[in-house]
């Protein structure tokens, strides 16, 4: 089997946010991606747990005395996949776009946002916070009929988005004959004609407050073990894994595959058992079959379960696809050992969830032969019945994270490692 090797990135900005330490008052800078908060001052951490998405506003500076109001705009980020023919297309979108229907404001952030600090959205902000009126659905609706719109041919038989980042950015603006942007106090539309704030109701209740629970093992009280953007989090005393889930550390079920003296880095991944109909793929044998391997089924391979298996970290759409693939076609050993590495980790940052969207894709990547197997895929459903998060350990190359075993080679550019 040839080697894959995993280079290209493709990685936005991060947005950053204004934060205060919630025990102590310490000023602090947040990443969108930041789930863990440890306050450098104090010390305590704990998990970010927001109501529903994460919201965050655009600081306003216009003058007092403004009737200020807030216009929601989905923010997402993420990776789009679209079965066209015989292949998988693949992009990454990084949109913001009105979370309502407001033809006379402005329909995106642009890169804006991106350019300057957000904050939370706290109880005594001043101003009115208009309603979401859509559902991030219609944003992900467009930007597959803009994919699709960019294929000149017509068979398209899939497409899924496998989410990053999704949150609620609210932008201020005021009414002075036009819309005013009120970060750049000046105007952004044409007078006004009546009627043009129809349909815009704003929230009644616009206290979303963001949550922390305390990162310690609900089952043995140990301070708990996570990068700031992990989600995913270990006590090292007890050997169990936790995540977030409304407000409560729900257990995860954890694993690795041993390394050897040769293991520098063990990267996580999702192994998901699902029902699939529409095809056979329930064992090994069933993927020789699917993927059509160059192997002669063996004895006994029909008892061997076929697990999907996904990246539970980001890469990019290509990168993630071709791991995906790769590790799908691989079939880590059935049995791994229960509970955390023994060495490094890298945090698990993609969900589970997420991980789910991209089984039918990953399965698309490694149906052979693609002609006649893709057009079955609207037929094909995959639901997830169970999940467990494996590690799998990786040698240090000089420029690539190794995994010999199953010939897996990832470019060290594409994973960034902060302290452990
Ligand atoms: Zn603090
Ligand atoms: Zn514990």
């Amino acid at each position: 089997m040839a080697w894959i090797f995993l280079h290209k990135g493709a990685f936005a900005i991060n947005i950053q946010i204004d934060y205060q330490c919630p025990q102590c008052g310490a000023p602090a800078l947040l990443e969108e991606t930041d789930r863990i908060f440890a306050c450098q001052y104090c010390r305590v951490k704990s998990c970010l747990i927001p109501e529903g998405v994460f919201r965050y506003m655009i600081p306003y500076t216009a003058k007092p005395g403004k009737d200020i109001f807030f216009l929601p705009y989905w923010r997402y980020r993420g990776m789009q996949y679209c079965c066209v023919e015989t292949e998988v297309q693949n992009r990454f979108v990084d949109v913001t776009q009105q979370a309502v229907n407001a033809p006379y404001f402005p329909m995106t952030l642009g890169v804006r946002a991106q350019a300057m600090k957000l904050s939370f959205v706290s109880p005594d902000t001043q101003g009115r916070f208009l309603k979401p009126g859509l559902p991030v659905k219609t944003v992900l609706q467009h930007q597959e009929n803009v994919f699709e719109a960019s294929f000149s041919r017509a068979d398209i038989y899939h497409h899924a988005h496998v989410g990053e980042t999704l949150s609620l950015i609210y932008a201020p603006f005021y009414i002075d004959a036009c819309i005013m942007d009120a970060v750049l106090n000046r105007p952004v539309s044409d007078p006004l004609p009546d009627g043009a704030m129809d349909g815009l109701a704003a929230s009644e209740n616009f206290h979303w407050p963001l949550r922390f629970i305390p990162a310690l093992c609900p089952s043995c009280g140990w301070d708990l073990s996570g990068e700031r953007n992990a989600l995913v989090l270990s006590c090292t005393n007890c050997n169990r894994a936790w995540q977030p889930v409304g407000t409560t550390l729900k257990p995860v079920p954890i694993m690795f595959i041993p390394g050897d003296e040769t293991t520098a880095l063990y990267l996580p991944f999702w192994r998901i058992a699902a029902d699939v109909t529409g095809i056979s793929l329930s064992s090994y044998a069933d993927l020789i079959r699917v993927a059509n391997l160059p192997k002669v089924v063996q004895n006994g391979w029909d008892q061997i379960p076929y697990y999907f298996w996904s990246p539970a970290f980001r890469l990019s759409p290509k990168t993630f696809l071709s791991l995906s693939i790769q590790i799908n076609l691989t079939q880590p050993p059935e049995h791994p050992v229960d509970g955390n590495p023994p060495g490094t980790r890298y945090p698990a940052t993609l969900p589970v969830t997420e991980a789910a969207e991209a089984l039918k894709i990953s399965l698309a990547g490694m149906m052979k032969p693609a002609e006649t197997r893709m057009p079955i895929l609207p037929q094909i459903t995959i639901r997830p019945i169970r999940f467990a998060l494996v590690y799998i350990p990786f040698q240090s190359g000089h420029q690539e994270w190794l995994m010999p075993d199953y010939h897996i080679a990832i470019n060290k550019n594409l994973l960034t490692l902060t302290d452990h």
